[in-house]
């Protein structure tokens, strides 16, 4: 059982009833480590505070408010309704005003008055305009990290602000001045120099794979392969590294295997391109978005593939499905000359990307899956819908594939599954309380605090239908869950991936 140095959450029926009551300052002191000077200069970031921090801090802001037409209409849009301030997991977790979105929101909102504005400039006390201090911009430093870009604030705000890009805005203008996060972008900084986020090296990463491929073989009687680095393979997998041997991931990695080696797809992973994970994404930086993004363009050139299908992570989902296409070509006719090549390259009967759940749940409508549903029966099911999936991307050619799709994988292929509450899913789903860059251990009391709603969700199903096993397609969500499932009295491995689902089920054949 964990045990917390800090107030967890008391766990209350659900529908909550009670809209805490609010805690000035809670969880102003927990801030993230900063990055050394050495981890910012390894993404192109000056550090630590630069010496003309206050020039360099409002010309970044009007520069992205020139850039983003949406975060100069988020600023001057929001009409203070309070749609939304009950709407954060971590202001339900926390108690602390300022993890309110609209309070969030506002850190930045003061001061673009302060500068941007004709009445901020004049008559400041006037329309709450702020000079920006160290004070403020230490206040963005906690509270801009307290915030996992999750937008489901977004939903339920009547002109669809979106605090995560303002917290995106907030920790670019944050790196520009040398005050960055040590966990995101030390990360981002190894997924540069050596293409994965968990820094693991080619060799490792091969010599991981072989491991697993006697693992299956020993489990199951059949040669299953996990290839690597194939030129000519139909199939490319870019797929967050933490499945090469982080659990519950590993399980979903092996079921991927599994599906194309039953369904005789030719594919390959790539050890140039060994992460779908983009941190770029929650600083906020189109250019370290676009850099750790190419990799996936030169690999795919480079392997000849037809297609490239992603694995279970949300964040990396949402970029590849939302800014794939703009960032390297994959998607859509660019004009360079690899883009067209790629473009050349790709057959056009699939979408591209396509997400591993998309091409799982094909096969399995096609008939070419067949499954032993019983082997799930230890199971009792429900299903989390990650944030950047529900509410960052799609699925499929419906809308609201990606509610759809995960579920019916889950039902095609286990006997007992029950939904969370309809205004816990879905759209409004709850964030796992660790996305968008808020998982590390110097922010472990935000992360459990912030779990609080979807752990209350969960002990609702735990005690109507006792469900014994939450699946989810993100590799945040699960090692979020897997530490903080203990403080909440759950057992960790309630947590694992839909492919781990359709891993113990699937039948296997000795062939292809
Ligand atoms: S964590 Fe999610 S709900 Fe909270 S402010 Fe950020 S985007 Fe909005
Ligand atoms: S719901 Fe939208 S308009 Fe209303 S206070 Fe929140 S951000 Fe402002």
């Amino acid at each position: 059982m964990a045990v917390a140095e800090f107030e967890v959450p008391k766990v209350q029926p659900y529908p909550l009833v009670d809209i805490p009551k609010i805690k000035p300052d809670a969880t102003v002191h927990l801030k993230s480590f900063p990055a050394s000077e050495k981890i910012q200069e390894g993404i192109g970031f000056p550090g630590p505070l630069v010496d003309n921090w206050h020039k360099v801090a409002i010309d970044k802001m009007g520069d992205l408010l020139n850039r983003y037409r949406s975060l100069a209409v988020y600023m001057d849009a929001c009409v203070h309704c309070g749609a939304c301030t009950d709407k954060c997991h971590y202001f339900l977790g926390t108690a602390d005003p300022k993890n309110m979105p609209v309070a969030r929101q506002e850190l930045m909102r003061k001061v673009y008055r302060r500068y941007f504005t004709f009445a901020g400039k004049y008559f400041p006390k006037l329309v709450g305009a702020a000079d920006l201090t160290e004070d403020v911009l230490n206040d963005w430093y906690s509270y801009f990290y307290q915030c996992s870009e999750c937008r489901r604030c977004s939903v339920y705000c009547p002109y669809g602000i979106d605090t995560a890009e303002v917290t995106m805005a907030a920790r670019e203008i944050m790196d520009a001045v040398g005050m960055g996060q040590k966990y995101t972008n030390e990360i981002l900084g190894k997924l540069h120099r050596i293409g994965n986020n968990l820094g693991l090296p080619g060799p490792a990463l091969l010599d991981t794979l072989e491991g697993l491929e006697e693992d299956i073989l020993e489990d199951t009687g059949v040669a299953v392969k996990m290839p690597i680095d194939v030129k000519g393979a139909e199939v490319l997998l870019i797929t967050p590294s933490a499945d090469f041997f982080s659990e519950p991931h590993v399980e979903s990695l092996i079921g991927y295997a599994k599906v194309f080696h039953e369904a005789g797809i030719s594919w390959t992973l790539s050890s140039l391109a060994s992460e779908a994970g983009n941190f770029g994404l929650f600083i906020g930086s189109y250019e370290n978005m676009r850099r750790a993004a190419m990799r996936i363009r030169e690999a795919a050139l480079e392997l000849g593939v037809k297609r490239i299908v992603v694995g279970e992570c949300g964040h990396a989902w949402r970029v590849a499905y939302s800014f794939w296409n703009t960032l390297t070509g994959v998607g859509h006719g660019g004009e360079d000359e690899f883009t067209r090549a790629l473009q050349a390259q790709l057959d056009p009967r699939y979408p591209a990307p396509q997400h591993i759940c998309e091409m799982t749940l094909d096969l399995i409508n096609q008939g070419v899956l067949k499954f032993d549903k019983e082997k799930n029966d230890h199971r009792t099911i429900t299903f989390h819908d990650s944030c950047n999936v529900a509410r960052g991307s799609r699925m499929g050619n419906m809308p609201g594939g990606q509610f759809v799709i995960p579920r019916e994988i889950i039902k095609a292929v286990a006997n007992n599954f029950h939904d969370m509450a309809d205004e816990t899913i879905g759209e409004g789903t709850f964030c796992c309380g660790g996305g968008g860059g808020i998982l590390t251990d110097d922010l472990m009391e935000v992360r459990v605090k912030g779990a609080m709603p979807r752990m209350q969700a969960l002990q609702c199903v735990v005690d109507e239908h006792q469900v014994n096993f939450m699946a989810a397609i993100c590799a945040i969500c699960k090692a979020q869950f897997s530490k903080v499932l203990p403080y909440y009295k759950f057992d960790m491995s309630m947590i694992g991936g839909v492919h781990q689902l359709v891993s113990t089920s699937i039948r296997l054949s000795e062939k292809k």
